[in-house]
């Protein structure tokens, strides 16, 4: 083969031997026929292990690599099977491709690295694959990279968080390390079962190792942490707490609303100014423009109800801001002033919310000492796999380079 070490370089492959290099007309890609260099033959695709000859398999097979310029271009190789000892007989394994990838390990690895830093439609317009198939790719360089970098050796003080998807009605369990601040694991389900699976993947004596664990107040979750990690104190997570007073906030509005339409499923002008001052009321004041800080003050004056429920949401909120800044007593201090001014407020939400957070308000101080603030994140996924290899990758720390950048050249023209 003439030029092998240019079609090596522009194919991005290595350990392979290059038969042959065909550009199709009719299809306009170019095809290159190679095969794994005479010591790589012979393994077990999912071990990577020598194993015996069984049968030819499938015969030749294809695998989609970098396009070239502005053609596609296809290596193409027999696909034997060996009779790996523990998994039976298995395709072999090819220095090119991960196991059972129709694409290239080039291809693999950008598609992942454009699926983290741009859209949805940029990734499939310029690798021209299908959604579908940024979703595989992205759940298979994910697993493979959880193999080979270990984010687990040293955790010390993680978070535990459910998020939702598919419009709230499917949820994930996460778990973040607080310290390097990375998405560590995720797994369809929320309950004790799908939990009790992370900590026996890390074993006992890694759990014992934990100190601090922060969740929001889901019972499942502080049962699985005593009984997992016998060292660790439990902390409630400010975002959540800040969220429930949100949520409490609604209420209000919501019941204030109803109260203006009269009941009569009519919108009023009342109601629908009501309806609008929502945006002002859930953002932090500072981030307020002047039409939002005016709807404010007609709050004041004409739903005082729905405004001392605002206030107190603000109230709540700079307790955790005072304690980012480092000021932990003076947060502590505030906290207790909150729950005093709740207790009194009747409003039944902010009553309610009270209670919840003086219940939890050893697991909010620990919070406050400690600083812990779950990894927020947003996923456009369906499939559970697609998007937890996406966390893992933009969260996790676990994105591969583009191709071919190892050698750092200076950026040119
Ligand atoms: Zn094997």
């Amino acid at each position: 083969m003439r030029n092998a070490k240019v079609w090596h370089r522009l194919l991005g492959v290595e350990r392979t031997v290059i038969e042959a290099v065909e550009f199709v007309e009719e299809t306009d890609t170019v095809v290159a026929s190679v095969r794994p260099r005479q010591r790589g033959r012979q393994r077990c695709g999912r071990c990577g292990r020598r194993a015996p000859w069984y049968d030819r398999g499938e015969g030749r097979r294809r695998w989609r690599g970098l396009d070239l310029g502005v053609v596609q271009a296809w290596l193409e190789a027999d696909a034997p099977r060996v009779n790996c000892p523990e998994h039976g007989p298995t395709v072999i394994a090819v220095p090119w491709a991960r196991h059972n990838a129709g694409h290239t390990h080039a291809f693999d690895d950008q598609v992942a690295w454009l699926a983290v830093r741009t859209s949805k439609s940029a990734v499939q317009a310029l690798m021209r694959v299908a959604w579908r198939t940024v979703g595989a790719i992205v759940a298979r360089v994910a697993a493979d990279a959880r193999v080979r970098v270990d984010r687990w050796a040293d955790l010390r003080r993680i978070g535990i968080d459910e998020i939702s998807y598919k419009r709230g009605h499917k949820y994930l369990t996460v778990v973040v390390d607080h310290d390097s601040g990375y998405l560590i694991w995720a797994a369809p389900g929320r309950d004790k079962k799908t939990l009790r699976r992370f900590f026996t993947a890390l074993g006992a004596e890694r759990c014992a190792q934990i100190t601090h664990v922060s969740a929001d107040g889901a019972q499942w979750i502080a049962d699985v942490v005593a009984e997992r990690c016998p060292n660790a104190v439990r902390g409630a997570d400010p975002f959540h707490v800040v969220q429930w007073a949100t949520e409490a906030l609604d209420q209000v509005r919501r019941d204030a609303w109803n109260a203006a339409r009269g009941g009569k499923g009519q919108s009023t002008q009342q109601s629908k100014a009501l309806k609008k001052a929502r945006w002002a009321l859930w953002r932090n004041p500072q981030d307020l423009t002047q039409a939002q800080q005016a709807k404010l003050n007609w709050l004041a004056k004409t739903h005082p109800r729905v405004h001392r429920a605002w206030a107190l949401k603000e109230g709540l909120r700079v307790v955790f801001t005072l304690a980012r800044h480092g000021a932990k007593t003076e947060a502590k201090h505030a906290l207790q002033r909150w729950i005093s001014w709740a207790r009194r407020c009747r409003i039944p939400a902010f009553v309610d919310l009270q209670r919840r957070i003086t219940a939890h308000q050893e697991a909010i101080h620990i919070s406050i000492d400690h600083d812990l603030s779950n990894a927020r994140m947003a996923f456009g996924y369906a499939d559970p796999h697609a998007l937890i290899g996406l966390g893992l990758l933009a969260l996790g720390g676990l994105c591969p380079p583009l191709p071919g950048r190892r050698h750092q050249h200076a950026l040119t023209r």
